[in-house]
């Protein structure tokens, strides 16, 4: 007997960076199936699935823009290397046997369908697995405030933010052995906290918004399955 979700729609926020592994640069093959999997089990709930994908093993913007270059077609350049992410995860997902489809921030008819909200909706409602490229398709922007955008404009239930930690912790779990990771925290404390847990134009949306936020590791096995079923993974950031 399948378990129950607590959700029954999700935004997965994958930062491009998840896609390298160990290598520094591009897409990893073995990472980019693992994560799939991942995906897949939670598909497999019948849960509804939209996913942000960044671009960062790619492209960021903000490194060619302070040496110099103009910060606008940096974060262009920075769009479209989200593209050829999704179009990698969509392509993985396919061999997986899920259903994808790519929706793009930016117009390339050839590469990838316009993003149209009530298309992906659609999509969505027919359990088919949504990604959406591009980010917000403007320069200045992140994929995380995309990722808060998409999942809002969706209705999703949540935005489950894939990092390579396990959650938010009181300090750098890296650097600090005592460091503890909170079960949740309102996005208040957060900030009273000073925690990183996204840009503050993505954080500024989701609490404007009252989306909930769960920072989750996509490394660990079975834990997009965890979050997406309550146990006690990651750590929520509500409202
Ligand atoms: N970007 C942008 N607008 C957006 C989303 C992304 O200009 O709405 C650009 C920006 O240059 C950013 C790059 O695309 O550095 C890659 O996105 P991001 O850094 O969010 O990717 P991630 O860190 O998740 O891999």
């Amino acid at each position: 007997q399948t378990p129950t979700p607590m959700y029954r729609r999700i935004l997965v926020k994958l930062s491009g960076e998840a896609l390298m592994g160990e290598d520094s640069y591009g897409i990893n093959r073995k990472v980019i199936e693992q994560i799939v999997g991942e995906i897949k089990q939670v598909a497999e709930l019948g849960v509804q699935i939209g996913v942000v994908i960044g671009g960062g093993n790619i492209f960021r913007g903000i490194a060619p823009a302070a040496s110099g270059m103009d910060r606008a077609t940096a974060d262009y350049m920075g769009m479209l290397a989200t593209v050829m992410n999704a179009l990698a995860l969509k392509d993985a997902m396919s061999k997986a046997g899920l259903v994808a489809r790519v929706q793009s921030a930016l117009a390339m008819q050839q590469v990838a369908e316009p993003y149209v909200r009530g298309k992906a909706m659609q999509y969505l409602e027919e359990g088919k697995i949504v990604i959406f490229g591009a980010g917000t398709g403007n320069p200045f922007f992140t994929t995380d405030t995309a990722a808060a955008l998409r999942g809002i404009e969706m209705g999703a239930d949540v935005m489950l933010k894939a990092t390579k930690v396990d959650g938010v912790y009181t300090d750098d779990p890296k650097k600090n052995p005592d460091a503890v990771r909170y079960q949740s925290l309102t996005f208040d404390e957060a900030i009273a906290r000073n925690l990183k847990v996204m840009d503050a134009t993505a954080f500024a949306l989701c609490r404007d918004q009252q989306f909930d936020l769960k920072v989750f590791s996509i490394f660990k096995q079975g834990a997009l399955k965890r979050v997406v079923l309550g146990e006690d993974e990651g750590t929520l950031v509500h409202c």
